[in-house]
């Protein structure tokens, strides 16, 4: 009987690709995936630790896993990503139901790991953060029936931002051979996939080891000629590498979409100094406004931390400039949390949790005003959106523009993985509401 196995999945969308590594690995060793963590047989948790509220998150799941294995004892629970990788052995005593921790680079160990479990009833934890090779390969068919895949090109971080615990947790920068690439891009087409998101902590210092002069452009200009791929995205990019090159791909590729997230963290050159950023408001500024330059309808999102140690009022205020003068078209945005380990964690002049919720409040309000205001200037318009499934609540389809914004819509025709066109009827903060005007193969 194949045994079952259960995988949830915190953060982002880096450990979203390394579950359905994981994932291809037991369907190739005669598991099968469980809806429910009561059903399987093995449980794991691929875990986030980039804030406090996502370890807490990770704990506390670990404890309700831990009480199914109460009631059956056979069930074998590991924990995996960020979290494994930053506490290592220490869980397996903190834990005593916890069988076995994977570290960010050692899930390729996965089937080793469980015989070892299973035969001697060991307990391991692997941890080593210095392995080079990364998940590679897909399982055939593994993607079929999906519309969006991620493909991830490069591991790790070399920049060290003062409040980032990432490259602790994944490592130095390594970048996949581009062939690797290429081929599972292709293999990702071959199974119906039309867009495919490239995934790096900082893809635009991907540069393979093989082959210096092959930079992140280059990779954008080979996989602008693989047959069938409708749209390439890319996540996440640092501005201090953000090349002219780069820039430039954004006004020759036609399949690379008018989209970028580039974090910002904060508006004040005094706070980017001390989390290390390597830039400052007017450079980014600068940057933002080459790509416009570059792509008009260029869609531009960021990440922005408020109540790093140290800000000030007056900080702050810097930052609500600077959305004010980039009109971001959305932010994802945080209140500053002390990662162990990372130098911002001992710094002083730590800011309260009433006004980082304050600052937080505000920054988001005035975001979402833009946003509005923003998506208000698209109804009327036709926009082409790739066909992804049904909405949320089923009644319609929905999809993406090119420039990320979701679209819901009526729907007489159109199918998945279509090109349509839409016309926008309605638009809110986070989606648009339209009616197919025209489909195209
Ligand atoms: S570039 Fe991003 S992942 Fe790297 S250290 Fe800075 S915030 Fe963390």
């Amino acid at each position: 009987m194949p045994r079952k196995f259960y995988i949830t999945t915190m953060g982002c969308q880096m450990n979203e690709y390394d579950s359905d590594y994981l994932s291809q690995l037991l369907l190739q060793d005669r598991f099968e995936a469980s809806r429910r963590p009561e059903d399987a047989d093995l449980i794991m948790i691929n875990t986030c630790t980039v804030r406090r509220k996502a370890e807490q998150k990770a704990y506390s799941l670990l404890g309700r896993m831990v009480s199914i294995k109460r009631k059956r004892p056979d069930t074998i629970i590991g924990l995996v990503g960020c979290i494994a990788q930053q506490e290592g052995a220490q869980l397996l005593e903190r834990f005593p139901g916890l069988d076995f921790v994977l570290g960010t680079r050692e899930i390729g160990r996965i089937g080793e790991v469980l015989d070892r479990v299973e035969g001697t009833g060991e307990r391991i934890a692997a941890t080593d953060l210095n392995k080079t090779s990364l998940p590679s390969g897909h399982l055939p068919g593994y993607f079929a029936g999906k519309v969006k895949g991620y493909l991830s090109i490069m591991e790790g971080c070399d920049n060290f931002c003062s409040y980032c615990i990432v490259p602790y947790v994944r490592g130095r920068e390594v970048s996949r051979p581009p062939k690797e690439i290429l081929s599972e891009a292709k293999s990702l087409v071959s199974q119906g996939v039309k867009e495919i998101t490239l995934l790096g902590q900082n893809v635009n210092s991907y540069r393979p080891e093989e082959d210096d002069s092959f930079g992140f452009p280059s990779l954008l200009r080979e996989l602008e000629e693989v047959d069938g791929l409708r749209r390439i995205r890319f996540t996440t990019s640092h501005p201090k590498d953000l090349s002219d090159d780069l820039i430039r791909c954004f006004r020759e590729l036609r399949k690379l979409c008018p989209h970028i997230h580039l974090p910002v963290q904060s508006g004040s050159n005094r706070v980017l100094k001390l989390m290390n950023r390597g830039y400052t408001r007017e450079k980014y500024a600068e940057l933002i406004q080459r790509l416009r330059d570059a792509r008009p309808d260029i869609a531009v999102t960021s990440d922005i931390i408020v109540g790093f140690p140290g800000e000030s009022d007056e900080d702050f205020h810097l930052t609500l400039d600077l959305i004010r003068k980039i009109q971001f078209d959305s932010i994802y945005s945080f209140k500053y949390s002390d990662r162990k380990g990372t130098p911002a964690a001992s710094l002083g002049h730590k800011v309260s949790e009433e006004i980082k919720a304050k600052r937080l409040s505000t920054l988001q309000a005035l975001q979402k005003s833009i946003t509005l205001s923003k998506n208000k200037l698209l109804e009327g318009k036709e926009v082409e959106v790739l066909v992804e499934g049904p909405s949320k609540r089923g009644r319609q389809l929905t999809g993406r523009t090119d420039t990320n914004k979701v679209v819901n819509f009526n729907h007489h025709t159109g199918s998945l993985g279509e090109l349509v066109k839409v016309k926008i009827k309605r638009s809110f903060a986070n989606s648009l509401r339209g009616e197919i005007s025209s489909t195209r193969a």
